[in-house]
């Protein structure tokens, strides 16, 4: 029977740059449910994640929070270093420590400090109920605990914590498991539970507010030691090979060489003294958007290998500097090439929905890095506010001059010096809610569309891909049209539920 499109290679040799809202994917057929995809996949030649989602490293997008909220559901987050090694440290720390349900870094206080103390943590984090330990440090005895009901009526706000706070505690030992936590402090009808070693030491919290959110989350990214995994990103100047070696003494589990032209001297000398100096470590190299770069990298010892040129949502690279790739075309070639090697791809940068998703993985790459689609999420750094009355977050390129100007320049091979060539935009993303939402819409979306296609995993799909098997067709203009939400007077935007 001839088959009807045509396979990705004719496609791509008739049709030249094309970008994912170009092409369609032809429908296959369907022998099996929804829940029997099989979103596994490879982040890098040794790591493995359950589901195809990374957040770029980029300062508006990923820091501890959103890297442990991506880890939990079964993707993998990229600590961005446009801040000082010790920052960059603390994230990844925070994720590696994090212990689902238990809060290993809790406010703490000392009897020495003042109510006032407690007001200003409250404001900025917006809780209170907050541990009192010997010296004001985690890891030493604790002897009490200030909650609003200790401070609520109290005039004076210099008072010391030592007059006011509760001293006899509801405390529970280290090892406990989180189900046990829970049920004391139901029981108990506290809102914090400090949780002790054998001699006294607070260790760490568990909060009554959190005890909803203590879900299980079977897909987690987890190591051999079940810390969660943590990825970090670096320049490919020479000053980071020290950043390199602070990251690696806090276990990060994989780090990516950003920088927007991959094939250079400077990120080859990189990955080259990074596998030798770390062989444990895989490295993500990039960006690259042609074979020969694809070539440069995987020889001088690539694990995995990061696509994209001038697609990002607020970049500008291709306006600037006329250099870049339409990323369907882009991830096409790499993945081709890369995958005769043996290395997996990231499709980075353009991807809008999960349908954009599906169309990576169906062009050959393994997964997808998103900036824009996560930059709204709750775990997203920034604090949410109004643009009219919609309400947005800050998300801006690394290389917009705003960020370049606090160390994004690392990204484009840049001096202070000399004068920014800008790569990038800031700008606002509306709010998406939180990742426990807003992932598993964008993860069942890309499940519905393996599914349509007739595919139960990724491996199958690119299988498909080489064998012509899996058909496209090019999307004309009045095709995507078509496609979309057309000749209504007026439609309400599809929103998510935000819990
Ligand atoms: P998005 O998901 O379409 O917003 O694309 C995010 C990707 O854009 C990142 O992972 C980077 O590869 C890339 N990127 C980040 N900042 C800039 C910039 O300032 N200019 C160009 N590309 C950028």
């Amino acid at each position: 029977m001839r088959l009807d499109g045509c396979d990705a290679e004719s496609l791509f040799e008739k049709y030249g740059g094309l970008t994912y809202d170009d092409i369609n994917l032809l429908p296959g057929h369907v022998s099996f449910g929804l829940e029997d995809v099989d979103l596994g996949c490879a982040l890098t030649r040794r790591v493995r994640l359950q589901i195809p989602i990374v957040s770029s490293p980029m300062d508006t997008v990923t820091e501890s929070a959103m890297a442990i909220g991506l880890a939990l559901l079964g993707g993998i987050g990229i600590i961005h270093y446009n801040n000082t090694v010790e920052e960059q440290c603390a994230h990844v720390r925070r994720v590696k420590r994090f212990e689902n349900g238990f809060i290993t870094d809790p406010e703490v206080l000392s009897p020495n400090h003042s109510i006032a103390d407690v007001d200003r943590i409250k404001k900025e984090h917006g809780y209170s109920g907050i541990p009192v330990t010997e010296d004001g440090t985690l890891n030493t005895r604790l002897v009490g605990i200030v909650t609003n009901r200790d401070i609520d009526f109290e005039q004076d706000r210099t008072k010391r914590l030592r007059e006011v706070m509760t001293t006899e505690l509801v405390t529970a030992r280290k090892g406990i498991t989180l189900q046990e936590a829970n049920r004391i402090l139901r029981e108990s009808k506290k809102g914090k539970l400090p949780i002790v070693d054998d001699v006294g030491r607070l260790v760490c919290l568990v909060a009554r507010t959190d005890l909803r959110k203590n879900e299980d989350f079977p897909l987690a990214t987890k190591g051999a030691d079940k810390q969660l995994l943590a990825g970090a990103a670096i320049s490919t100047r020479d000053a980071d090979r020290e950043r390199l070696a602070e990251l690696v003494k806090q276990r990060v589990d994989v780090v990516v060489i950003d920088s927007s032209q991959g094939d250079s001297d400077y990120q080859i000398k990189m990955l080259e003294f990074i596998k030798v100096t770390y062989p444990q470590l895989d490295v993500i190299a990039g960006n690259v958007v042609t074979r020969r770069q694809c070539e440069s990298l995987i020889g001088a010892g690539a694990d995995a290998l990061r696509v994209g040129m001038g697609p990002g949502s607020i970049c500008i690279t291709q306006v600037t500097t006329a250099v870049g790739r339409a990323q369907a075309s882009a991830v096409y070639h790499c993945a081709r090439y890369a995958h005769e090697q043996g290395v997996p791809v990231i499709a980075d940068g353009g991807i809008t929905s999960s349908g954009h998703i599906c169309k990576a993985l169906a062009l050959g790459a393994d997964t997808a890095m998103l900036g824009y689609l996560l930059a709204g999420t709750t775990e997203a750094p920034g604090q949410y506010f109004y643009e009219g009355n919609v309400r947005v977050k800050r998300y801006r390129g690394m290389g917009s001059i705003e960020a370049q100007l606090e160390g994004g320049e690392k990204r484009y091979f840049s001096q202070r010096t000399s004068i920014p060539v800008p790569h990038g935009v800031s700008g606002t993303v509306v709010d998406r809610g939180p990742l426990t939402t807003f992932i598993p819409y964008l993860v069942q979306g890309v499940r519905d569309s393996l599914q349509k296609l007739g595919y139960r995993h990724g491996a199958a799909l690119r299988q498909a891909l080489a064998d012509g098997e899996l058909r496209f067709e090019p999307r004309s203009p009045s095709a995507q049209i078509e496609g979309n939400v057309h000749g209504l007077h007026s439609f309400k935007e599809p929103t998510l539920p935000v819990r």
